[in-house]
């Protein structure tokens, strides 16, 4: 059986990886040169199921006007992106009541296990390095009420198999003690023992090459311009820079650009893009860094080690499909690592730092749409928003048995979950 995989991101080229181990014959096509060079090229590295909880949390509709007119909101709409996600918004508000907000945090939650048992299990197999940490992830309280709200939220997720501690400061210099600096600045944290980090781009690069190795294709440098129907439930081929392109499935993974193409065949993805920027320094092996991801929630803000790097990152933007980096943008997630870290200054090297941007692939309600389509051979593994590292394991898993045995035969999630 053959299947054209599009998008060579982390999650196409980890579904390529696991339809070639079921033994399909694949082709992965990408319009870039190298696998992972889109949003999945410098994300913030977490592989954190702790992070399952949407963004829409009760609430968000008091928030609407900070989001707007507020320039340090976490969460910024840019007026220019208004018209193109009001429908969608109202999605996104009727997610945000307390039944929808938990239910799509399980959602999230079960995927992101699944996916993180996968993927140990692939890098066990397969010997993959992606300047990963398996030390957990440390997330950082001002004084300003929010940690007991969280940790209340934590007790939610600890039935569905989320480990957490609670640290006060002393507990906080005992893991991490390069944040003694600005200790005063946290009334504790919240320690999630089993999450892990890493290199997205390294990872998708590495699960690229297995797969190749397994027999898998990837055609780089071959922009999709149009999947074909060849009736009302089948789709025929899809039609390239590089020529027709034929196969007896198709998934589609192109990330924020998944929904352009999947509307041409009748099919409305609630999926838009959401800009989110990323600071990469190297160390010139300074080694007084975090050891593991550590988060400031008043800032929004995360610095995540990556081998002999740090990667920052911060908050999100409702901007359409500007890639463009935006230098204050930046220079907001430089400084705030820096509130973080003040040490960071006397040894980082910002010359040859990276100052990036990608654009979260999102859905009103958090959760990704993965699974079979109206057309009997397309089948959907799209939309994982800020979670798409952490889901791309599962995901695969979930769309290779959709296409190989017709139906999910994992219990670990609800597929209907994910159902478009
Ligand atoms: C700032 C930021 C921080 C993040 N941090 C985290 C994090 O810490 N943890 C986490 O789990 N997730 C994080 N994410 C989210 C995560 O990066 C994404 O969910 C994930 O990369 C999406 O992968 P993907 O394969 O779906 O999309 P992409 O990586 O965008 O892949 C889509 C692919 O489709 C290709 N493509 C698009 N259109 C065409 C076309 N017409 N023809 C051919 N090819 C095409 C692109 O070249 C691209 O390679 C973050 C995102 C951002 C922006």
């Amino acid at each position: 059986m053959t299947v054209v995989v599009m998008g060579a991101g982390v999650v196409g080229s980890t579904t390529a990886y696991m339809l070639t181990r079921a033994g399909l014959d694949v082709t992965v096509i990408d319009r870039q040169d190298r696998p992972g060079m889109e949003t999945s090229f410098a994300n913030g590295g977490l592989m954190n199921p702790s992070d399952s909880g949407p963004w829409n949390s009760p609430g968000t509709v008091k928030n609407l006007g900070n989001m707007l007119f507020d320039d340090y909101s976490p969460l910024k709409i840019r007026p220019s992106a208004i018209p193109s996600m009001i429908g969608w918004g109202l999605r996104f508000l009727a997610n945000s009541t307390p039944r929808m907000h938990k239910a799509n945090m399980i959602a999230n939650i079960r995927l992101a296990q699944l996916s993180l048992e996968t993927l140990r299990a692939i890098r066990a197999e397969e010997g993959l390095t992606y300047d990963q940490t398996v030390r957990g992830t440390m997330r950082m309280f001002p004084p300003d009420g929010r940690m007991s709200e969280f940790v209340q939220m934590c007790r939610e997720m600890e039935e569905w198999g989320v480990v957490f501690d609670t640290l006060d400061k002393g507990q906080i210099l005992e893991k991490e003690p390069c944040v003694a600096p600005v200790i005063d600045r946290y009334i504790g944290a919240v320690l999630f023992p089993d999450d892990e980090s890493g290199d997205a781009h390294k990872f998708t690069n590495e699960i690229a090459r297995v797969a190749q190795a397994s027999g898998a294709t990837f055609l780089m440098g071959t922009e999709v311009i149009d999947i074909v129907r060849e009736s009302a439930t089948k789709i025929s081929h899809i039609h390239t820079t590089k020529g027709e392109i034929q196969a007896n499935a198709f998934v589609l993974s192109l990330g924020s650009y998944s929904p352009k193409f999947s509307s041409r065949l009748g099919i409305h993805l609630p999926i838009i893009p959401v800009k989110g920027h990323s600071i990469t320094v190297p160390l010139n092996g300074w080694q007084g860094g975090p050891t593991r991801p550590i988060l400031d929630d008043g800032l929004h803000a995360m610095i995540t080690p990556m081998g002999d790097r740090l990667r920052m990152g911060g908050r999100a933007e409702f901007a359409g499909y500007n890639t463009a980096v935006d230098i204050k943008e930046g220079l907001r997630v430089l400084n705030n690592g820096f509130k973080m870290l003040p040490e960071l200054k006397n040894h980082m090297n910002a010359d040859s730092g990276l100052n990036w941007s990608g654009l979260r692939a999102m859905t009103p309600g958090g959760p990704p749409v993965i699974g079979p389509t109206r057309y009997s051979n397309l089948f959907l593994n799209t939309g994982h928003g800020p979670l798409g590292w952490t889901m791309a394991c599962g995901s695969a898993r979930i769309t290779t048995d959709y296409i190989t045995q017709g139906h999910v035969t994992t219990e670990a999630v609800a597929p209907e979950y994910y159902a478009l």
